[in-house]
């Protein structure tokens, strides 16, 4: 039995002391002192020795326990610090990082189209007017000829928000689930004539698919003044469809209903795809709904203190998301908000 244990003492020393990393190590101490290891086992045979034995073997196998489990910790050190002297030697070379190909950033798609679209309307005379996203319902829904409790308020899936602490009453405060509360403000002002306009963010209670987000753009024009006209809505809508779709696009009117504007229509666009001889896009009629617009109702300009005897009003809006998925054959809408760099970088 003593041999046995000066034998493995004197193995296992020798083996420590060349082990090269902490990874060898560990395995040398799990065979020593792992379940099944040489120091695990052998205690089992101690059974079959005499008393006088056992009182000897018993403290030299503890001692060499001990030593080997010493030596086993020194090693471990050691490796430690050579490893840490090898890391401090290392050189890291800045110039051989040149090799990475260099990205110019640039604007979001959705910011590009922005521009365009703000810089077309700016020269037609209008001006940029924003509205809070957090907005009371009188503006969203109220002052809109959408009254409290009005089954229209079913066209928009609408997210409150919870004013229990803010002493609000419930159902007042909402997100804007349109960018007309713009206008809606700006006639409450007074502020008249307005040619105005808005590019922002909309929410609404949807849930998120690939043609459905509960986050996404609007860009909406008003125009209130004397005598404008349903002739005026129809130029403001060509001009926009032709920046948006190119010089051959054409529009057409759809009666539509919408509680703030009467007459209200829908406005559709020439399928560019197939020039209106039907395809996938424009699911075979040849036209595809690209805008809401109509004259402003006079319920509105009662509600929001004008008269609408003295002055009419137009306005037009779309989602500019829905469209560049169209111009550009984008199939998931929710690219728009991830910073995805494959789709960010190919736009
Ligand atoms: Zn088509």
């Amino acid at each position: 039995m003593e041999q046995k244990i000066s034998k493995i003492e004197k193995d296992y020393s020798e083996k420590i002391q060349k082990a090269q990393s902490l990874k060898e190590l560990d395995g040398i101490f799990l065979a020593l002192f792992g379940k099944n290891g040489e120091l695990d086992l052998l205690p089992k045979e101690f059974s079959k020795l005499s008393p006088d034995e056992r009182c000897r073997i018993g403290p030299l196998f503890n001692a060499v326990k001990q030593e080997l489990e010493k030596t086993i910790e020194v090693r471990r050190n050691e490796i430690r610090e050579q490893s840490y002297i090898k890391l401090v030697d290392e050189k890291l070379d800045l110039a051989e990082t040149t090799q990475i190909k260099q990205r110019q950033g640039h604007l979001h798609l959705a910011t590009q189209f922005k521009k365009e679209i703000i810089d077309l309307f700016e020269n037609l005379g209008f001006y940029q007017f924003d509205a809070p996203h957090v907005e009371w319902d009188k503006y969203n829904f109220e002052t809109l000829n959408i009254p409290k409790d009005h089954p229209s308020k079913d066209m928009w899936d609408t997210l409150y928000i919870d004013t229990s602490k803010l002493g609000v009453e419930p159902g007042q405060m909402l997100l804007r689930t349109h960018t007309s509360n713009f206008w809606s403000r700006l006639m409450e002002k007074g502020q008249t004539p307005i040619r105005a306009m808005s590019f922002d963010r909309c929410f609404r209670y949807e849930a998120v698919d690939a043609r459905h987000s509960h986050t996404f753009n609007q860009f909406e024009i008003a125009v209130v003044g004397e005598n404008i006209t349903m002739a005026n809505l129809k130029y403001l809508s060509d001009c926009l469809l032709k920046t948006i779709l190119g010089e051959e696009a054409k529009s057409r009117f759809r009666p539509k209903y919408y509680p703030f504007v009467e007459p209200g229509v829908g406005i559709d666009s020439l399928c560019v795809f197939c020039h209106g001889k039907g395809c996938k896009i424009c699911s075979g009629t040849g036209w595809f709904e690209i805008a809401g617009a109509g004259m402003i109702h006079p319920n509105v300009f009662k509600l929001t203190g004008q008269n609408p005897k003295k002055c009419t009003g137009l306005a037009w809006g779309f989602g500019p998301d829905r469209i560049l998925m169209l111009k550009h054959g984008i199939e998931d809408i929710r690219y728009f908000l991830e910073g995805d760099l494959k789709f960010l970088q190919k736009y």
